[in-house]
């Protein structure tokens, strides 16, 4: 073993990851990912920016206070503030890194306006391209950082554990080979589950897997019945669908029907600006009454589309849509998960060795709702804080590199037909609006598909749907994000965050199914 051989593994490289092993240095630490560095997951494609109380009056308070009220009355209220206390200090981290953050002509940070947030405190780059730009910066900085091992095309699909602890990670490598690779400490950064869902905003590779390797070693997971549906993808039949940031809404642009009115005033009065959730039910409410959605930004950004908000433009041309002149059809799709591995505020899990950071971890600062741009802040935000907890913890040394002698013999071949079967399944049932009959019968399907399949891969993403289906099947309430048509509104006694583990939803499926 080399001297300054890594006994950290950190699996995953978008933001979370990479900024937490950025933190790590000079201690030595790998990065598995399936693709590049710093071009992967859901943080490169982050087009609104970061929360930051960074605007003159305004303060962590205000944002924590903020957070909580989007979160659905179930956010952990010391940890959401202890986030909006450190956020300055992180996003100054990035911008001495390098990241290109739009100033005021005075040098100071320019925030805009978000919806659900009472002040502008949305840092951003060029408009709409702040994850790209950050994740170049922090790919740049990682090839500069001898003590960053990459471990590229290498997809994690299993937590090796020896009496309760974890001792390594199993991963598959491009050629479909499995390798174990022992660590003392390992840090899952594996972002999201929209690809479990049909029509979504996330990347391919946000398959849930992490939820799903961490609550196969026995880890508790938290909330996960709470996902987000984004209101404005662009509904140009795309897998996975562009995103219209939010920001646009931030600038003026309106939700209209094919008839040109504005549903969502009748819905809430601050209408486009509503939190996500209620945005996201209007419009879905709409389309299914044939009434089409729309965002219309015409005379809000109008001629300046192109300069101001590129990402998106580039996305409606390519559909045929010129978006200065011609309205944006919309409709909602997955697109974060605010629940997860179940995390304190060091970013430590259930498990001996195991910690979770970024949108695979359940650390309370999103409740039931996540307040726009608060993930990109709770992966730098935690990031760091993983980095200390980790460096602080004696760690056994051991040879990281993945043993090539401990190859098994692996069926190549994807059971796609499941995962496509799946897909559909969550869109159909556990999607914007939900109601028990729907939700017992998807928790039905997918135990028997989870019985059917010999693909790990499609196994993991088995699990981590049985989490989110199981979760909101024993909610009988409407929160935050998650809406039982059966049971619309919140109920008191029910303000709680969930606790599951693999063994507590498998009971709820034996209970369905009896
Ligand atoms: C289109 C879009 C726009 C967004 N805009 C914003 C925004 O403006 N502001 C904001 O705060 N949030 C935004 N979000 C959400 C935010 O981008 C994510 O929550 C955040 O980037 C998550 O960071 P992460 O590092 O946890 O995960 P990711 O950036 O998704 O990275 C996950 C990494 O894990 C890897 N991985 C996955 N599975 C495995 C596996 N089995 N083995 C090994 N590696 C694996 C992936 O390849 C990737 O490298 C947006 C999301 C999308 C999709």
């Amino acid at each position: 073993m080399r001297k300054d051989s890594p006994s950290i593994i950190i699996v995953g490289g978008g933001l979370a990851g990479v900024f937490c092993a950025l933190k790590l240095a000079p201690t030595p630490v790998a990065i598995f990912a399936p693709t590049p560095i710093g071009y992967s997951g859901s943080s490169f494609w982050a087009q609104g920016g970061i929360a930051a109380a960074v605007e003159e009056g305004d303060t962590p308070e205000s944002h924590a206070n903020d957070t909580v009220a989007a979160g659905g009355g179930i956010v952990e209220g010391d940890i959401a503030l202890g986030m909006a206390q450190e956020a300055r200090a992180r996003v100054e981290d990035l911008a001495a890194m390098g990241a290109p953050f739009d100033r005021s002509t005075g040098g100071g940070f320019l925030p805009s306006q978000e919806a659900a947030h009472s002040r502008r405190r949305i840092v951003r780059v060029k408009g709409d391209v702040a994850g790209r730009a950050i994740m170049e910066i922090l790919a740049r900085e990682v090839a500069r950082t001898p003590s960053i091992h990459i471990v590229e095309g290498y997809s994690a699909q299993e937590i090796v554990m020896r009496a309760g602890r974890v001792v390594g990670v199993r991963a598959r490598d491009n050629a479909g080979v499995i390798h174990d690779t022992p660590c003392a400490a390992l840090i899952l950064a594996t972002g999201g589950i929209g690809h479990l869902y049909r029509v979504t905003t996330n990347p391919l590779e946000a398959r849930g897997i992490g939820v799903a390797m961490a609550a196969r070693a026995g880890a508790l997971i938290a909330d996960a019945e709470f996902v987000q549906f984004h209101p404005t993808a662009i509904d140009v039949d795309a897998d996975p669908a562009p995103l219209a940031t939010e920001a646009l809404r931030g600038e003026g642009a309106t939700i209209v029907d094919r008839n040109g009115r504005r549903f969502l005033l009748d819905i809430d009065p601050k209408g486009e600006l509503a939190p996500r959730d209620i945005v996201a039910r209007g419009v879905f409410a709409s389309i299914k009454a044939g009434n089409g959605a729309f965002l219309d930004a015409r005379s809000a950004v109008g001629a300046e589309f192109s300069a101001r908000f590129p990402t998106v433009y580039g996305s409606c041309m390519v559909a045929g849509i010129d978006p200065s002149r011609e309205l944006i059809p919309i409709a909602p799709a997955a697109h974060y998960h605010m629940g997860g591995v179940w995390t304190d505020a060091r970013g430590r899990t259930s498990l001996d060795g195991l910690w979770a950071v970024g949108e695979v971890a359940s650390t309370g600062v999103h409740g039931a709702n996540r307040l726009a741009s608060n993930s990109l802040l709770e992966a730098i935000v935690f990031g760091a804080r993983v980095a200390a907890d980790v460096r602080t913890t004696p760690l056994s040394p051991v040879d990281w590199r993945p043993q090539a002698d401990r190859i098994e013999p692996v069926a190549r071949d994807r059971d796609f037909a499941a995962i496509e079967e799946l897909r559909d399944l969550m869109s159909a049932h556990v999607g914007v609006i939900r109601n028990g009959a729907e939700l017992a019968a998807a928790v039905r399907s997918i135990r028997r598909m989870m019985s059917r399949t010999n693909d790990i891969e499609a196994h993991n993403m088995l699990t981590t749907s049985l989490f989110i289906a199981a979760a909101a099947l024993a909610r009988h309430e409407s929160r935050g994000a998650h809406f039982r048509s059966d049971f619309p509104q919140p109920d008191a006694a029910l303000a709680r965050r969930s606790l599951n583990t693999l063994d507590t939803v498998l009971r709820i499926a034996d209970e369905v199914e009896a």
